[in-house]
């Protein structure tokens, strides 16, 4: 399927399943070389993320973790403005290698929260995992180890990504085709 529509928008194909597995599995031979020996955990930010997870996952050989979470935003009075609250993370971070696995840092701006409130755990390190980077729309100087894909500053779906919660199960990512196209 080269075209999809979702809703009002009309999308079409601009990475292949098959691209994206190569990708996935070049990272994960990146993190089984530089994490052997650290038992880390991965900390899957769902929704978006639970089809690079699984693929990631399937692709890690070194012994390790893997946990799920979810991100609630909400407002709070300070300068920081929202806060992202982890919700479902009961595992003990202490002293532990994190890894990070995110479907798309786009301003970077959820990372910067995520990595605020899991720094106050206390864990050894944390890296970031992501399919996919927009270059461009980065507001934030974030360290990000490992990077499958950095596409252009265009609205997505597929492969988990969403349009309205539609969308997440296919297994390519298609970009949103513009109005005057
Ligand atoms: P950030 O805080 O980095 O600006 O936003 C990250 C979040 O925005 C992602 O976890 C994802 O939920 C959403 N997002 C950013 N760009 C896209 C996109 O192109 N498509 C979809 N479906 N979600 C996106």
């Amino acid at each position: 399927m080269n075209r999809i529509k979702i809703k009002d928008k009309e999308f079409t194909i601009s990475i292949t399943g098959e691209q994206i597995q190569r990708e996935v599995k070049r990272v994960a031979d990146e993190i089984n070389r530089d994490l052997a020996g650290k038992n880390p955990l991965f900390l899957s930010v769902l929704n978006g993320s639970f089809m690079f997870t699984a693929d990631l996952m399937r692709n890690i050989t070194i012994p390790c973790e893997v946990t799920f979470v979810k991100l609630a935003s909400y407002q709070r009075a300070t300068t920081t403005g929202k806060v992202k609250e982890v919700l479902g993370l009961s595992e003990d971070i202490s002293d532990r290698t994190v890894v990070i696995v995110e479907d798309i840092v786009d301003t970077g701006l959820t990372m910067e929260r995520l990595l605020e409130t899991l720094g106050t755990r206390n864990p050894k390190e944390i890296h970031i995992a992501t399919l996919l980077v927009k270059p461009e729309k980065l507001r934030i100087d974030l360290d990000i180890k490992y990077v499958a894909m950095r596409i252009p500053n265009d609205f997505i779906v597929g492969y988990g990504l969403d349009y309205d919660g539609f969308g997440r199960n296919y297994s390519n990512i298609y970009t949103v085709v513009s109005e005057n196209e």
